[in-house]
């Protein structure tokens, strides 16, 4: 029988996604360990205390167009009214005399609005006869003023504990005059490879030898995430070895990781050694690519046994390890944008796990979403996810996709993918 005719894939004794996601975020206690930091270091670093304003943003009325200062009441209902310039507020140098009822003030952008002026009236809208302007009627409702506090008001709540800092919350800390911050201190996560078949990059491959590539996805897969790396190397497939290299790694890391040796066969001892030396929770998700995959602890430092094949590691960290790490920084996860697009080819599926497979989603002529499926869809073939943007999602009952059907996907976010 071909493995495609079978009708339901065996799924026994796997977890759906959800339950695993549930049952490892219900067990990580987020790290409490914190340090000031100046701001320029505090990308992506995860806030460690609520920030209130200190002050009014911006702190003064000014003007959000270059143009003229004045008194509304001035403005003309018809005809034309001239008002004299008497003088000019930069940004940074205020003009600090008083504007009377016939009078106007040269204003640019960011500019402190004179003390008597309520009104801003664009230069594209005046007529300038040297120093004098000629206005004619402008509508009043657009008042180009910003006024204090409309961006930030003081004491107001800006950003809160276990944000994850963006660009935006840089600036906004910098707007403030907050020039350093308290963020959670980074986990220290270990990683290793398990397997006899790898060699390090720089070494020629013997028969059947191939390279180490996973230490290499997973380091910067975790650079990415910003957490302090443990990188142990390649451990063989020696029980002994991995029991060791747990143990020792279990009291100076606040999580490991490790891939290959999850599976069922002779070669496969991850499993075995975590259960000698710590507590397996799970070790089966119904996932594809990623079914075999061992969570658990060891002297309460959480475990990640993930498997072997290249994307299966790249999805189940995706999936699952990352929005663990997150928790443990002291973070709230966001779930990926889902969206819906027209499948433009057909997708084989057998009943049983959720599947995640690797596509490119664009947008068509008409404005519409449609994803093409990656060709290669095997979890050794790493080229299907380097042209990725997205994963298809097809759920554990689905029997496959036709062609123009719509499905569910999510999109990759960087980095890791930047297609
Ligand atoms: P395993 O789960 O250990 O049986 O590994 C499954 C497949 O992934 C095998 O073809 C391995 O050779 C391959 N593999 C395991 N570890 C790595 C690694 N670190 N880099 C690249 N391929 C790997
Ligand atoms: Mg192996």
């Amino acid at each position: 029988m071909n493995i495609n005719d079978c009708c339901v894939e065996s799924a026994s004794a796997a977890i759906t996604v959800d339950a695993a996601l549930h049952k490892i975020t219900s067990q990580i206690r987020p790290l409490i360990r914190s340090e000031t930091l100046p701001l320029k270091e505090c990308l992506g670093r995860i806030l460690g205390s609520d920030i209130h304003a200190p002050m009014d943003i911006p702190q003064h009325r000014n003007s959000a167009m270059d143009g003229y200062a004045l008194r509304q009441a001035n403005l003309p209902d018809s005809g034309t009214v001239t008002l004299k310039i008497i003088g000019t507020s930069w940004a940074g140098k205020p003009f600090l005399g008083k504007v009377e009822n016939d009078q106007a003030v040269r204003i640019f952008t960011g500019a402190v609005l004179p003390e008597t002026t309520d009104f801003i009236v664009i230069q594209e809208d005046v007529k300038r006869c040297g120093d004098c302007i000629e206005l004619s009627p402008v509508s009043a409702t657009q008042s180009y003023i910003r006024y204090p506090g409309d961006d930030c008001g003081n004491g107001q709540l800006i950003l809160t504990k276990g944000k994850r800092l963006a660009p935006a919350d840089i600036g906004i800390l910098a707007t403030l005059g907050i020039s350093e911050v308290r963020v959670i201190q980074k986990p220290r996560v270990a990683f290793f490879s398990t397997g006899n078949e790898l060699r390090p990059l720089h070494d020629q491959p013997g028969p059947g030898e191939i390279y180490d590539s996973n230490r290499y996805t997973l380091y910067t897969m975790l650079q990415s995430l910003g957490v302090d790396m443990i990188d142990l190397g390649v451990v063989g497939d020696d029980k002994k070895l991995l029991i060791h290299t747990l143990l020792d790694t279990a009291t100076i890391s606040d999580a490991i990781i490790s891939s290959g040796g999850v599976s069922v066969g002779d070669a496969d001892l991850v499993k075995s050694a975590l259960d000698n030396i710590g507590k397996i929770e799970f070790w089966k998700i119904a996932i594809k690519p990623g079914k075999p995959l061992a969570f658990g602890e060891i002297k309460g430092t959480p475990f990640f046994g993930l498997p072997g094949n290249p994307v299966s590691v790249i999805v189940t960290f995706y999936k699952i390890v990352r929005p663990a790490l997150l928790l443990l920084m002291g973070t709230t996860p966001i779930p990926p944008l889902r969206l819906k697009a027209r499948c433009r080819s057909p997708i084989k599926k057998i009943p049983g796990r959720q599947e995640f497979q690797r596509g490119v989603v664009s947008m068509d002529i008409n404005g519409d979403l449609i994803v093409e499926p990656a060709q290669k869809q095997q979890s050794h073939n790493l080229s299907g996810m380097v042209d990725a943007n997205c994963f298809i999602l097809l759920a554990a009952d689905c029997q496959g996709i036709q062609s123009g059907e719509s499905v569910e996907v999510e999109l990759i976010d960087p980095p890791f993918s930047f297609n």
